[in-house]
């Protein structure tokens, strides 16, 4: 296959890619994009495998059957409520796989062949992003798991300490760009720092701040890919490498936005360590499902926000058919979204659209908030740190400063959770001891579902 071709086949899958994503945008348009990006990688595959005697096939197909084997027993295995782990892990895959990719092209083309200076640069950026992006994401899998606490972990001299790793790792990679060889011991400095880079990078990170680094450390794999694109002198790689990399940023920024931080403050400041949120106490109002049907049998509007413990209780179901009957019995219905709602980002879209909430009846934060006060009923679904009103009034708060859906200006709350537990944050929330607020105790889906047999 000639090379004109190939580049002429790599162009049109980029072409796909770029369409493919702009189509991502809507909801309407989301299934065709993803469809139409997904021919575009097929192309690429194809195409590289028909051009370039790079391993034996029966290696690709071992790996092909290997990888499709993990894959189906995932999609089988993995529970819904276990996916923002999941989405943890594909990032740190897509960085080890980087990271390999890089060290092959080591070995250069024929056996023995040296490499260039720019190559042997490529292959230290994605050694490095790559491995930066592995241990990070195997940390932040750990913490959205809880298999270690989910809060940030700082110590003294921590900055200092990441600051001459990072400059151990960049005065290595200049090094080896100059000499690079297969055997480098500075080759397995620079594998060995940018592990320990990682996991150092995420610990002091943790609580409200994850979203930031999850959607960071995408970008870093699309960033390694792109790296290793031009390790092994690929186009494509190159191209849906730097796609993933500035999508991830683009999400990192909008995460940024939800929070009202900057980069640098989520990635430095060490989250929940320096500030200590008020304790909070008083009286909690406790309702049960058919006083709380009375009212919202006789509300004109009523806001549904959903949280982490929607995804939990999987109530995304009985949430959109209580919000039928609702509108059956003349009450307008929303669906209020927080940029940082769950566990990753656009968790709560996913989850309602699966149960075919309209997308007309989803608003943004920005959109509910000034219209609040208006609402007659606003229903908390298993959501805590993105309705806690400390963060906009306890300025010792560690959200302090997070923009939040102020149901609490809402006539009445309901919040639906099985106890007085705090979030991901670990912040109390005043908002269960409002004076208009009833908590409904329980698993959502089995409290929602209650409300429905009450409607019927
Ligand atoms: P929170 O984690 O603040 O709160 C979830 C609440 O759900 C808990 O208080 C829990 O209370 C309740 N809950 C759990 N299971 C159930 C159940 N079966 N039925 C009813 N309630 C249940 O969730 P939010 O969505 O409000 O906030 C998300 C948090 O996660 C933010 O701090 C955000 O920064 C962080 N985060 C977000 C990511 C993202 O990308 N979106 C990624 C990583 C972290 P109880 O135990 O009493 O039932």
């Amino acid at each position: 296959m000639t090379s004109v071709f190939v580049n002429l086949a790599y162009v049109v899958a980029a072409v796909l890619f770029v369409f493919g994503l702009r189509m991502l945008g809507s909801p309407d348009t989301a299934r065709r994009g993803n469809a139409l990006s997904a021919g575009g990688m097929l192309i690429a595959i194809v195409v590289t495998l028909l051009s370039r005697g790079i391993v034996e096939f029966q290696w690709i197909a071992a790996a092909v059957v290997a990888g499709a084997v993990v894959g189906a027993l995932a999609s089988r295995l993995v529970a819904m409520t276990a996916m923002p782990e999941m989405v943890a892990l594909f990032n740190g895959s897509g960085g080890v796989a980087s990271l390999l990719v890089g060290w092959a092209a080591l070995f250069g083309s024929a056996p023995g062949a040296a490499v260039g200076t720019f190559t042997a640069a490529t292959i230290f950026l994605s050694v490095m992003i790559g491995g930066v992006t592995f241990s990070g994401s195997i940390v932040a899998w750990a913490k959205l798991a809880e298999a270690m606490p989910s809060g940030a972990i700082v110590f003294a001299a921590q900055r200092f300490i990441n600051g001459a790793i990072l400059l151990g790792l960049i005065a290595c990679g200049v090094l080896f760009a100059l000499q690079p060889a297969p055997d480098s011991y500075l080759f397995y400095a620079i594998l060995g720092l940018a592990l320990v880079l990682g996991v150092m990078a995420v610990i002091p990170i943790g609580g409200a701040d994850m979203p930031v680094v999850i959607s960071l450390l995408n970008s870093y794999s699309g960033l390694a890919a792109c790296a290793a694109g031009f390790a092994i002198n690929n186009n494509i790689l190159i191209v849906a490498g730097s796609l993933v990399g500035a999508a991830g940023i683009i999400l990192t920024n909008i995460m940024c936005k939800a929070m009202n931080r900057s980069l640098t403050n989520v990635l430095f400041s060490g989250f929940g360590t320096v500030k200590t949120a008020t304790k909070v106490e008083g009286d909690v109002k406790p309702i049960v499902a058919e006083d709380a049907y009375l009212i919202l049998e006789a509300a004109s509007s009523v806001t549904f926000v959903p949280g982490y413990g929607m995804a939990v209780a999987q109530a995304q179901h009985v949430v959109h058919e209580l919000g039928e009957l609702l509108e059956t019995n003349g009450c307008e219905v929303s669906y209020a979204v927080h940029p940082v709602a769950g566990r990753m980002p656009g968790h709560m879209n996913v989850l309602l659209a699966e149960a075919n909430v309209s997308y007309d009846q989803l608003v943004e934060m920005d959109d509910i908030n000034p219209r609040m006060a208006n609402v007659d009923v606003a229903v908390v679904i298993g959501a805590n740190d993105v309705v806690n009103p400390a963060a906009r009034e306890d300025d010792g708060s560690p959200i302090y400063g997070m923009p939040i859906i102020n149901v609490d200006h809402a006539r009445t709350v309901f919040v639906l959770k099985r106890s007085m537990a705090s979030g991901f944050a670990g912040v109390d929330n005043p908002l269960f001891f409002g004076a208009n607020t009833r908590m409904l105790f329980g698993d959502a889906k089995a409290s929602i579902s209650a409300l429905i047999a009450e409607f019927k």
